[in-house]
């Protein structure tokens, strides 16, 4: 065997780990009895040190060396090397006494915050976060080193790899120049339109039957996959047998019937990445940014569209019966309807960014030790003020304590969700050109040359390219915010 080869089946084998790592994570959130927490997350972690030894094995980095002198090998192969080889730098260049204190510190934090979030709790909070944020800095400044990159595009990397602050910078501060307006102005707008909100009881087996429905029209492979139920909705599992959830209330189906799409849009990701190299780092989807990607192109620009109503309208009518509410322009003006709030799960598609904007620039400072954790209440309210217009004051569940990411240790991750939207915005519009019967399909819940497209230009890439790569064969251009603003002037504005 080459010492390519050796790679391959190194990495094969920690595919198979990570394989059931997901599955049963999967089952940690939607089957698992309580008391049985404790010792799945022992388990989990003894997978997860078995999966590190396999891939930090003495003879990976002699085989790293000479399969990197390798002239044999294709394109495809040199991609897979390259993330074979970073992964390893990753596993390697920390010791593992700061990966075990990174892992406990975030767990006990992350496990607290749950109850202190509901209790307001923010002072025993706090000391608990600046632990975890102390760890992940000490890491990632280590990291830094090896990488020689700064500790910040270290973690974004982590989520939204081969992106920076240099690329993301210039399109923040594009979009922290125009939402605002923006969305006073959609305001204005939608002041003139009456909404009518759907009333009655939704029954949980009807919503099931309008989840499959649509996972159906959008394309999901049910025979490599399910949808269950879980506290928030995601997307788990493998390439080979996906699994989303969502969740149900009897009082309403609308926001029920979005998470579908959303999570659909990230499974057909997943089922589409081309077979033969499911196995490998090469194989698998690129990075968080453009798995968002792939759900925000389905939830916002497809599914949200005024020519999908079409198709939801009578759809949902098939299993609720008829009412006022239920149809086509109701039900666009109730899915795009614009309101800053506090919550960023909630907000709507003007304000979101400017949540994540907010985060961004917050985690910025803390990573780099402008902002103290004590001092995050008041910066977190400020910005707030002046992004959105809103100030939650005291009330930290609404403001500085109402994300999982920073006490589970994820700094770094809230710049993939914006960057998702912006690349949804960029493929969408390039996917129209190309296809311009895509509104017409969406409106009979058709999505084939949608998926003929993104199949051929995303799905087939998996991780072979790297983002601005990817963009640029795609569509002509890089990353860049100019489609996301004409969509969102047209839909709310125009
Ligand atoms: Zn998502």
């Amino acid at each position: 065997m080459s010492a390519y080869q050796q790679l391959e089946s190194i990495f094969k084998k920690t595919h198979h780990l990570n394989h059931l790592h997901a599955i049963v994570s999967w089952d940690e959130a939607v089957m698992m009895p309580p008391g049985g927490g404790d010792a799945r997350a022992e388990a989990l972690g003894t997978l997860s040190s078995i999966s590190h030894e396999t891939i930090t094995q003495p003879q990976t980095a002699d085989w790293l060396e000479q399969a990197n002198q390798d002239n044999s090998l294709n394109n495809w192969q040199k991609a897979n090397l390259k993330w074979m080889a970073k992964k390893y730098k990753n596993a390697t260049c920390i010791p593992a006494e700061l990966v075990r204190q990174i892992t406990q510190a975030s767990i006990t934090c992350e496990q607290a915050w749950r109850q202190m979030k509901a209790d307001n709790n923010w002072k025993d909070f706090a000391p608990l976060l600046e632990k975890t944020l102390n760890l992940v800095k000490e890491s990632a400044a280590i990291r830094a080193d090896s990488f020689k990159q700064s500790p910040y595009d270290i973690l974004i990397d982590d989520f939204s790899s081969e992106i920076n602050q240099a690329i993301i910078d210039p399109i923040f501060t594009e979009l922290k120049a125009t939402l605002p307006a923006i969305t006073q102005q959609a305001q204005e707008r939608q002041k003139q339109i009456s909404i009518i909100k759907p009333t009655g009881k939704f029954p949980i087996d009807k919503q099931r039957e309008l989840s499959k429905a649509l996972m159906q029209a959008i394309g999901f492979d049910f025979n490599r996959g399910r949808l269950d139920v879980s506290h928030h909705p995601f997307c788990g599992g493998v390439s080979e047998d996906v699994r989303i959830t969502t969740r149900y209330n009897e009082n309403e189906f609308i926001s029920s019937a979005m998470a579908i799409c959303h999570e659909t849009g990230h499974a057909r990701y997943e089922q589409d990445l081309p077979t033969e190299w499911l196995h490998q780092p090469v194989g698998q989807i690129h990075s968080m940014a453009l798995h968002e990607s792939q759900s925000l192109l389905i939830e916002m620009q497809a599914c949200r569209s005024r020519e999908f109503m079409d198709f939801l309208a009578p759809l949902a009518q098939q299993f609720f019966g008829e009412q006022e509410a239920i149809n086509p322009d109701n039900l666009y003006h109730l899915y795009t309807h614009v309101k800053p709030d506090f919550i960023r799960v909630d907000a709507d598609e003007l304000t979101y960014p400017l949540h994540v904007i907010l985060r961004y620039e917050l985690e910025k400072q803390l990573i780099e030790g402008n902002l103290l954790v004590k001092e995050l209440p008041a910066a977190w309210n400020e910005l707030m003020q002046k992004y959105l217009g809103i100030n939650p004051k005291d009330n930290y569940a609404l403001g500085v304590m109402q994300d999982v990411h920073w006490p589970s240790g994820a700094f770094g991750y809230f710049p993939a969700y914006t960057l998702g939207a912006i690349i949804a915005a960029q493929l969408f519009a390039k996917a129209k050109i190309e296809y311009p019967d895509i509104p017409q399909q969406l409106a009979q819940g058709n999505f084939s040359h949608l998926y003929e497209w993104l199949k051929n230009n995303v799905h087939s890439k998996a991780s072979s390219l790297s983002t601005q790569e990817l963009l640029t064969q795609a569509t002509g251009n890089p990353l860049s915010a100019e489609n996301y603003l004409q969509h969102i002037q047209k839909r709310y504005i125009d």
